[in-house]
């Protein structure tokens, strides 16, 4: 199957440059199937930190807004750059191939939803690419809980807005995946690439280039696309092939026959989901067994499908391996769709009605209107940050410092007595 790849904003260029990465790794195994990979920003810092995605298809937005400084998290402003400049970003898009819809399955949007540039502009980008005739698919990043009532805001907006515009939303949650003890901004390296390790994979499988590769059962392209739909996700499990069957499981060592082995991998993929969800609300399910053809057991496959047949009440599941010559592992793939029960988009959601209330509160100690942008005298301002210092010697008014977005990007603070 054949993605065309965009990241928007940092996390969605950053996670489209490892797609384009893996692609060269593993070109050779399992094919090139990622013909186009773009990654636009509103920050030429975060552009110019990628490695893999070629120069000519990294595209600068918003320089007349924010110059070249990025959304400063500010999803309304990442939402009007991308909507004033998308004729200029389709332009560049078709002189890529983006739109050559022979050579492109669907479309993948990635981008962080807690941020102001990806949040903002990808919901834009997926309705324009809509009209071409071919999936839109997005990958949306979840803010973990560490980053403030903002994010969560941003996030669930759009969350809502990607969701009607696209045909499946793929959900990865930074807070269930960021690794303990290390803060998210440390994490994000290693998080990336769990993200997208497993696509080379998920891709080739339906491009099978040699008869070795071509499994009992085939998942080709329109499996994995009728598969997605909605609120999606997915995860990964393996074993190793060779090593006298061991399995490897919470740092404990299993021996399983082959049989359980392909089973154990499938089933083992739920408890790894890159979000977690209620699995009776799934309407659809895709099961990918891979690995060496001599290890690949029909028995282990069709009793994960039962087990998913019960778990999942009623979904619509596909299924199918795909031989991966001299492979040293089995790998489980599975992905969930068609979720209505997401438990992390309802936290989400409450975050973002709790920061909302606060902004509220604070807007009342501190009206809006009164504060403008020291830099750009702009009075259209978003509250970013608000909190209370109590007086030195106890005596006299509490002073409130408050950190403040303007409509240009521009950040600032500003300190107000509280009377009484
Ligand atoms: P934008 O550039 O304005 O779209 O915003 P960012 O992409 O910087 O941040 C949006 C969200 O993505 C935040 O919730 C971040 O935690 C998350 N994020 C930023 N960079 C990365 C990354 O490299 N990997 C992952 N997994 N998440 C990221």
């Amino acid at each position: 199957m054949k993605l065309a790849v965009i990241g928007i904003g940092q996390a969605g260029g950053r996670i489209a440059d490892l797609f384009e990465y893996y692609d060269l790794k593993y070109g050779k195994k399992y094919g090139r199937n990622i013909p186009v990979c773009m990654a636009i920003n509103t920050s030429q810092s975060d552009l110019t930190g990628l490695k893999a995605i070629p120069e000519k298809n990294r595209i600068l937005i918003g320089q007349s807004y924010s110059k070249a400084r990025g959304a400063g998290a500010n999803i309304e402003l990442g939402t009007e750059i991308v909507r004033q400049e998308l004729s200029d970003i389709k332009k560049i898009l078709g002189e890529r191939g983006a739109f050559n819809t022979q050579n492109i399955d669907a479309f993948l949007l990635v981008a962080g939803l807690g941020g102001g540039t990806g949040s903002g502009g990808a919901p834009i980008l997926a309705k324009e690419l809509k009209m071409y005739d071919v999936p839109v698919f997005a990958l949306g990043v979840l803010p973990s809980d560490d980053e403030g009532g903002l994010m969560a805001m941003n996030a669930s907006k759009s969350l809502m807005a990607l969701h009607e515009s696209t045909d499946a939303l793929i959900l990865f949650d930074n807070n269930r995946w960021k690794t303990p003890g290390l803060t998210i901004h440390e994490s994000y390296s290693h998080m990336n690439h769990l993200i997208v390790k497993i696509f080379p994979l998920v891709l080739g499988a339906g491009e099978a280039r040699t008869p070795g590769m071509v499994g009992g059962k085939v998942v080709d392209t329109s499996d994995i696309l009728n598969s997605l739909n909605g609120f999606t996700v997915y995860g990964y499990s393996e074993a190793w092939a060779r090593k006298g069957w061991i399995f490897k499981k919470k740092d404990k060592f299993y021996r399983l026959n082959p049989k359980d082995k392909c089973r154990a991998v499938l089933q083992d993929a739920v408890t790894r989901l890159s979000t977690e969800c209620r699995l009776s609300s799934a309407k659809k399910a895709l099961l990918m067994l891979a690995g060496p053809s001599n290890e690949l057991n029909r028995d282990g496959l069709n009793e994960a499908i039962r087990w998913y047949e019960n778990n999942l009440k009623g979904a619509e599941i596909r299924c199918g391996d795909y031989p991966v010559p001299k492979s040293d592992r089995i790998t489980g793939i599975v992905f969930i769709s068609g979720l209505y029960d997401i438990p992390r988009i309802r936290e989400l959601m409450a975050a973002a009605a709790k920061h909302q209330k606060t902004i509220e509160e604070k807007g009342r100690i501190e009206p809006l209107v009164l504060v403008s942008c020291p830099e750009c005298g702009s009075k259209d301002l978003q509250i970013l940050k608000s909190w209370e210092v109590a007086p030195k010697t106890r005596k006299g008014p509490a002073i409130r410092v408050t950190m403040y977005l303007c409509k240009n990007g521009h950040k600032f603070r500003k300190v107000t007595k509280l009377e009484g």
